[in-house]
């Protein structure tokens, strides 16, 4: 019975269930007597079932309703469409509430669809009720009390018999609680403060295997032997002059990390981090001529085809002109075209390659690769990153982020890597307004677009992608574009971009609007990155509600690179889910991505915002990115000191850690075995 019980929960093993922890607990030590209890608070109460109305035959939408008496005075417990209750509940039964306190109309203090358990007197220790009781989360055909009951033997037959992993000088530095008094205090708690201090060490064991883990990755990566490229530095002298504009001292600041970084003998391992517009890709042009220089070809890597043509296209731009050869390779260029490439990569005519994964697959030499430029976008993942860097004789590493993330995100996912940030704007650059309008204000924004344009602007018309568009109402922006050509903007010229056409296509269409050749582009998402119009100043995204905060950002941040004023303007239609409503907020009220990418990540949840599975970390067993931030910059120096005297872990003292580590990353992290 307890096994099915357990395996409904997908809890395998003892120790899973040791760590099947409360998702909250209740105080039932304080129970407040019914002529207490205020409307409108949510409280915890407990009484005598005194008479229970069923709902009367044929009637099956009227209430439940069971009054209780405590002694004090009266409460009705009321559910609608809940059957089973009539088997449930009895005359003379005690039964622990909790829920909000209404009043209907004059009637007694009532609860609706409260927690509930039936209280039974034969109940070892006052499990259910009289304490602080923990609360799990359920499947189908469970309940609280037998599993709580469940739970309570298991903890005390096995936590005392729980071998701790952390060694003891880390638990009395970081006052931890010993592991078995943690998970003892996280399920029956003596009080609130019991709840904390149980949370925190449970948490810093899950931060302190991820980064653990990291840090032993780091050290090895850190002190294999890598290429050290320090040429003289005359490419990117030139390149530097034949720039518009000088760099920003961020940019300067970074750029001066990561030139000492690749001169090292050591591979480079940095996280080049900056909002959208913050100008990485000139510094990454600086990392790929210093490569280059130095007699090593360089290769970019991004996680779509668009983004790699885009990609290209800046480079093409910046690197040429300096003798520099850059080319494409995707699997969507094939036959002679692709033996073409692989050919220039193979004999080094070619010096700097930008691609997708295909540039991991087999076929593509890349023997003198000296640096990989990873555009993340949140796409890849660190094992990902490691594959590429196989490629090479440990070439140097820089990764890309154009979202900036929170710091413990970026201690998480990157925990890794060195970091790089860029954070500081190009000079010139003004706020952009940004305003949501309700599709009946469509027409005024094509009037404001138009004044705009008639003052010389381009303006850019988002839609979403055609793909969903086909099964849902969304204006496709072929449609789009067909419409404003046609009615709205017969006098402008109106371009159209989207992932389907060709690449020849885009790469016109692009630099024809670039060129200011086109007014107006309409275009799918494919612009979220890598197109760059000064002169650009209005963008409109249509059904706004449905992009992610980060995706609108990113959007956003193709405007207002002039020297003038630029606008958002966020159609939306219909309803809008509160989220949603909160992202368009979001939108208004700040420009600052690291603000944006908080609220991104409160939003959608830390599991949401990255994927561990994806990512190809640890999971967490009680750990919560956003909670529990200061945590982990602990445990994240205790593991980088222990990796440091210990790098393999095989001291005896860290036997137990050495095998809590292992079973967490499941097979992903290889420790050297010798001791
Ligand atoms: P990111 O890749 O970080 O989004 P980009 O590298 O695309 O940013 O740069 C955004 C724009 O800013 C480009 O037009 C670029 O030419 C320009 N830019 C970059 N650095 C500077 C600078 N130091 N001063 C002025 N403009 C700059
Ligand atoms: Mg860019």
């Amino acid at each position: 019975w307890c096994e099915k019980l357990l395996s409904r929960l997908d809890l395998e093993t003892i120790e899973d269930a040791l760590f099947f922890v409360p998702h909250r607990h209740e105080d039932r030590s304080r129970l407040t007597p019914f002529r207490s209890l205020r409307v409108g608070a949510i409280q915890s109460c407990s009484g005598t079932v005194a008479g229970l109305s069923p709902p009367p035959k044929g009637q099956p939408r009227s209430p439940f309703q069971v009054l209780l008496s405590d002694g004090s005075g009266y409460l009705a417990a009321i559910w609608f469409n809940q059957p089973y209750l009539e088997r449930v509940l009895r005359r003379g039964q005690t039964l622990v509430l909790h829920g909000k306190v209404a009043r209907f109309r004059g009637g007694p203090l009532q609860m609706r669809h409260p927690d509930f358990e039936v209280v039974d007197d034969a109940d070892p220790e006052r499990l259910h009720t009289g304490r602080i009781v923990p609360i799990y989360r359920l499947t189908e055909g469970l309940t609280q009390r037998p599993l709580r009951s469940l739970l309570w033997r298991l903890v005390n037959a096995h936590v005392p018999e729980v071998a701790d992993p952390l060694p003891e000088p880390v638990r009395s530095r970081r006052k931890l609680l010993p592991l078995s008094e943690a998970l003892r205090a996280i399920h029956f708690p003596e009080s609130e403060a019991e709840i904390t201090a149980a949370r925190r060490r449970l948490a810093f064991d899950d931060f302190l295997l991820l980064q653990l883990g990291l840090a032993i990755r780091r050290h090895r990566e850190g002190r294999a032997p890598g290429l050290a490229i320090r040429p003289r530095g005359d490419l990117a002298v030139r390149f530097l002059r034949s720039l518009p504009y000088a760099l920003t001292s961020a940019q300067e600041r970074v750029w001066e990390e990561i030139r000492r970084d690749m001169a090292e003998p050591f591979p480079m391992s940095r996280l080049l981090q900056g909002d959208v517009g913050s100008g990485k890709t000139v510094v990454a042009a600086l990392a790929i001529l210093n490569a280059v220089e130095a007699g090593y070809q360089a290769a970019l890597m991004a996680p779509t085809e668009i983004l790699a043509e885009q990609h290209l296209m800046t480079l093409e731009g910046l690197l040429p002109p300096l003798g520099v050869r850059v080319a494409l390779l995707t699997s969507g260029i094939k036959g002679k075209e692709r033996e073409a490439r692989l050919e220039g990569i193979k004999t080094g005519a070619i010096s700097c390659v930008v691609g997708t994964h295909a540039l991991i697959q087999e076929g593509v030499d890349l023997s003198r690769l000296g640096l990989v430029v990873v555009d993340e976008q949140h796409r890849f993942g660190v094992l990902e990153r490691a594959s590429l860097r196989a490629k090479g004789e440990h070439p140097d590493a820089l990764v890309m982020t154009a979202t900036p993330i929170p710091r413990t995100l970026a201690l998480t996912l990157y925990g890794d890597l060195d970091v790089s940030v860029i954070d500081e704007m190009p000079p010139g650059r003004r706020p952009i307004v940004t305003v949501s309008r309700a599709e009946a204000k469509r027409s005024q924004v094509y009037a404001f677009m138009k004044k705009q344009m008639a003052e010389g602007r381009q303006v850019y018309v988002v839609c979403p992608l055609v793909e969903e568009s086909e099964a849902s109402d969304l204006r496709a922006a072929t449609e789009m574009a067909h419409c404003l050509r046609s009615e709205i903007f017969p006098d402008a010229t109106v371009g159209l971009l989207h992932g389907r056409m060709r690449f020849g296509e885009k790469k016109a269409v692009m630099r024809a609007f670039k060129a200011g050749e086109i007014q107006v582009l309409v275009s799918t998402t494919v612009i979220e990155v890598g197109i760059d119009v000064p002169n650009a100043s209005v963008m409109l995204i249509e059904h706004a509600e449905r992009f992610g905060l980060s995706q609108l950002h990113q959007l956003r941040g193709r405007i207002g690179r002039g020297p003038w004023k630029s606008y958002c303007v966020l159609l939306t239609s219909g309803n809008k889910s509160p989220e949603a409503r909160r992202r368009l907020d979001a939108m208004r009220e700040t420009q600052d991505g690291f603000r944006i990418a908080q609220t991104d990540l409160e939003l959608r949840g830390p599991g949401d915002f990255f994927g561990t599975r994806q990512s190809g970390l640890p999971e967490f067993r009680v750990a919560d990115l956003l909670k529990d931030g200061p945590v982990l910059e602990e445990a994240r120096r205790e593991a980088v000191a222990l990796v440091a005297g210990d790098p393999n872990l095989v001291k005896p003292e860290h036997r137990l850690l050495r095998q809590a580590l292992l079973a967490r990353w499941r097979g992903k992290l290889d420790l050297a075995s010798v001791g």
